[in-house]
Order: C-alpha cells, then structure tokens, then sequence
C-alpha cells in the first residue's frame, strides 16, 4: 500500500444519529464498522474522525457519548476483508480488496458551561468532562497532550476576536473551524440573510488572513449526507514523519499552514432531518432531547 502525501477528511463528524435513529435511517446507513469505512472510502476520505459529545447540563446526570467505542464494537473478526488496527485515539482499518486504508480519529467536542461555546479535543484518550469553564477545559486538553480546536468559533457570539487571539498565543487552541453542519446549512447560505453560521464562517476566514490563526473546515456531520456533501480539510503530510499518528500528522500539517479546506455546507434535506431527528430524541431523552452539538 503506497504511503499518500495528502490526506482528507473532516475532525469534526458525529457520523450520525446512531442514539436515535429510525429505521430509514438505519436502512440508508448502516452504523456498522465496514459500511461506515466503504461509504467514507466511496466518497474520496482517507479519513473521518467519529466526535462524541461529552455534555454536563446543572442537575442533569452527565452526558458522555461512546459512538466511536460502539462504532469498532462492530468490527467482525471472522471477516477477512479488512483488517483493523486500534491505537490509543485512533484505529486504522485496511479494505484488503480495494487496497485502501481509512483512519478513524476518535475526537470529542465538548460543550462548556457557556451556550456554544463548543470545543473538539483531539488527540486525548481520555474522557473530558463537559460542563465546564471553557479555559479550564482548554488546560485540561493540554495537559493531557491533546489539541483544542474551538469548533462553530463565533457562532451566537460564543467567543470574541480578542479572546481566540489570546488563545492561540498561550498555545492553548490549535486552531478555529470553518463549519458546514446542520445547525444553519446551505439553504440558508444561499438566501440574502446573514445566519449565524455564515457570520462565523466569515469571520474564521479574517481572522486567518489578519492574524495568521489557522482554520480547517469540517462537516460537523449528523447525518450520512452530511459526511457526503459537507466540509473537510486536505492536509500535507510530504515532509511529515511517516511513523506518526494521523492526529500528529495533522498538527504539524496545520502548524506549517500546509492543508487546504473544502468550504461545503451540509446537504438540503439536513436541516429538516434535523429538526426530525431533534423532536423524536426529546421523546428518548426527556423535554430538551441530546444536547445540540
Ligand atoms: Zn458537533
Ligand atoms: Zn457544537
């Protein structure tokens, strides 16, 4: 298997509903280890990271997600088509026959004590608690030796352009995201109406250019249209350690400002599956349904 030099995919991609799903849903996209490699495969990924949500609300019992765990629970070893390789915070699997490999990231984006004040953690194996002050989060993330990405960055005003510079000085983010998810997709894009989505996406891009803070894009995908229509990032790894871990290989290809983004916003049919998706969880999970991430 010949070693790529650029490798594409998205940090940020909850996969799909697979704590609520129905089953068209189901039918459409098998949550099982294979389909989940052959469709990301199918669709040009060399990688997809599944982010699980780790939320705390006050008196609420705290809200840890295992979709990647449950996801390489999946795996059957008696089929001989892949072979599947798990490291600490990611697993590689080979497809033999297509001589392709995909990589897994396990990430998490956790949700602070402040409304959208989101944060993808990378590289960490251990479960971060969410709930939190967000710089107390951030320490802990660096601390454990992982990567803060501030995920959605100024959607609803979660942060201010002083304060992610600031950040980024103390080492303490990676980078911001451009975000093609669900919350205000393209329908919304293409109407002359300033969404807050938009207005961050724009604002990421500024903050680049002015202030050299880097920004990868990433899907931020509920569903499996949103993995095949949303955002990504392409990253050069040509004058990287080979031995690396991906996630290392993708700090140091966003360290050098060696990636490219893929600004897509999810699909159509997302926000509605959405909304749907929301309202039958509220029936799973209490009045306030999954925390939105
Ligand atoms: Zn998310
Ligand atoms: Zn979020």
């Amino acid at each position: 298997m010949t070693n790529k030099k650029i490798y594409s995919g998205s940090l940020h991609s909850h996969g799909c509903w697979t704590d609520y799903r129905n089953e068209s849903e189901k039918k459409n996209f098998p949550f099982d280890l294979k389909s989940f490699v052959e469709y990301c495969s199918i669709i040009g990924r060399d990688f997809q990271a599944i982010t699980d949500i780790m939320a705390h609300r006050p008196e609420k019992p705290e809200f840890i997600e295992k979709r990647y765990k449950a996801l390489l629970k999946t795996a059957d070893p008696k089929d001989k088509s892949y072979v599947l390789q798990q490291n600490k915070t990611e697993s590689v699997i080979y497809l033999l026959k297509e001589n392709k490999k995909l990589i897994i990231p396990r990430t998490q984006e956790i949700l602070t004590d402040i409304n959208f004040k989101h944060i993808l953690a990378i590289g960490v194996e251990k479960d971060i608690r969410g709930g939190r002050n967000a710089l107390e989060t951030l320490n802990e993330i660096r601390d454990l030796g992982g990567y803060s990405i501030l995920d959605h960055t100024f959607m609803c005003d979660a942060w201010n352009k002083e304060k992610v510079k600031k950040l980024y000085s103390k080492g303490l983010i990676l980078a911001t995201e451009w975000n093609g998810g669900l919350t205000f997709p393209a329908i919304c894009d293409i109407l002359p109406v300033k969404t807050p989505n938009k207005k961050s996406n724009h604002r990421v891009l500024s903050l680049e250019k002015k202030c050299g803070i880097p920004c990868i894009a990433n899907d931020d995908s509920h569903s499996a249209e949103d993995i095949m229509n949303g955002a990504f990032t392409s990253y050069d790894f040509s004058d990287i350690d080979e031995n690396l871990s991906l996630t290392d290989k993708i700090v140091s290809s966003i360290k050098s400002g060696k990636f490219k983004k893929h600004k897509k916003y999810s699909s159509f049919i997302s926000p509605f599956l959405h909304v749907k998706y929301g309202a039958e969880s509220q029936e799973t999970f209490r009045e306030e349904g999954l925390p939105d991430a």
